[in-house]
């Protein structure tokens, strides 16, 4: 019996790469580098495609981004997805540029708040129609709609399955069909449950996987060869994505991971991990985007890693993320959250902000503010 089974999904394509059905798996990542930059941009692209990305994604937030991304695009001739990050407006200047374009149903709701969500689905797809663009409709269990947030309470999984359905209906009501779906969470096992959902309720639709903000290898590593071992081998997922945080230069690693995953499953050679694997403690860490403010951010989640060490068997979850935009609404269900800006990074204790503070001050406080947290759940089981 082949390890990989036979996948149901259709095929879309991405200009000239075949995505979902019986077409290869493709292997992706993302630029870390902030898109302005463009020379670190373009050497960030070069050094994916380098290491055997089928596709680069690019994240834009401005006009200034789709100048630099206009420029990137003529350095490169790999295929590029654009994410809109919340600026879904944005997609008409950058399509020009790309060959996919991401939008994440979760942050539609920033911009123009009294327009019909429909009416920007349908924007996008007309943009996406013009310039013969596949569409990627990103979920993220980071940035649910909040209306379905509502709806769900206390039902993350319901909610962001629900929120893939809903804009697949929208896209499929506007004919058009060159799109897939990612549903994405920081735990593997969240993400095996929505993907296996999904699949159920929509297995003609390829699906890209990915555990969000696995953090620093080898722990992010293992969290999503736990996802894509489930996944792939239950002919789920179409497009792969490792999400780890690395150093710029080492994000080719990002795909050699990804790669080696899937040759592992295809052997069928499997890791298994043991059941305490989720116990102790927990650090997220985003693999680092345009939005990055300072890439002391790098060095900073390895410095927590190190610091806390300490505190290996305490059940906490540390978050560090590298931007002041999505720092403080993914860090949401961490005990301790860490954002970073372009000279402090933002501390919080579960929903309570505790300041700001300065790259060489901040370990310290964190340690604090751990010891707090320990002292805290200890009493409480006591
Ligand atoms: S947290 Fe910010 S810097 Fe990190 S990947 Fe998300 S948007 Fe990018």
């Amino acid at each position: 019996m082949p390890v990989i089974p036979e996948r149901k999904s259709r095929t879309i394509r991405v200009r000239a790469l075949a995505i979902g059905g019986a077409a290869p798996i493709a292997v992706q990542s993302m630029a870390a580098t902030r898109t302005c930059d463009i020379e670190a941009t373009t050497r960030q692209v070069r050094i994916l495609e380098d290491a055997g990305a089928d596709l680069v994604r690019i994240a834009i937030d401005s006009k200034a981004d789709v100048a630099a991304l206009a420029k990137i695009r003529k350095a490169t001739k790999a295929l590029l997805s654009v994410d809109l990050q919340e600026n879904y407006r944005l997609a008409a200047d950058v399509a020009p540029w790309v060959d996919k374009l991401r939008y994440n149903p979760g942050h539609l709701h920033h911009h123009e708040k009294d327009k019909p969500v429909e009416d920007k689905v349908a924007f996008l797809v007309d943009v996406a129609r013009e310039h013969e663009l596949a569409l990627r409709i990103g979920v993220n269990a980071g940035s649910i709609d909040p209306v379905l947030k509502e709806r769900f309470a206390g039902d993350d999984v319901g909610a962001i399955v629900q929120s893939a359905l809903d804009h697949c209906a929208l896209v499929d009501g506007l004919g058009f069909r060159d799109y897939l779906v990612s549903i994405k969470d920081s735990d593997p096992r969240l993400v095996i449950d929505a993907n296996q959902r999904f699949a159920a309720a929509r297995p003609d639709v390829p699906l890209h996987l990915g555990v969000t903000e696995a953090g620093l290898p080898p722990d992010g590593i293992i969290k999503t060869r736990i996802a894509f071992e489930q996944l792939v081998s239950r002919g789920i997922g179409d497009t792969i994505r490792v999400s780890l945080t690395l150093p710029f230069d080492d994000k080719g690693r990002e795909i050699e991971v990804g790669r080696q995953i899937l040759a592992d499953i295809e052997a069928g050679r499997f890791r298994s991990v043991p059941p305490n694997f989720f116990d102790g403690l927990n650090i997220i860490a985003c693999p680092s985007c345009s939005r990055v403010e300072n890439e002391r951010f790098i060095d900073l989640a390895h410095e927590v890693k190190e610091m806390t060490s300490y505190a290996a068997d305490h059940d906490v979850t540390i978050a560090v993320m590298g931007c002041r935009v999505n720092g403080p609404g993914e860090t949401d269900d961490a005990d301790l959250g860490l954002w970073c800006g372009p000279n402090f990074v933002n501390l919080k204790r579960g929903s309570e902000e505790l300041g700001a503070y300065s790259y060489d001050d901040i370990l310290g406080r964190l340690r604090t503010a751990l010891d707090d947290v320990i002292a805290k759940k200890a009493t409480s089981t006591s």
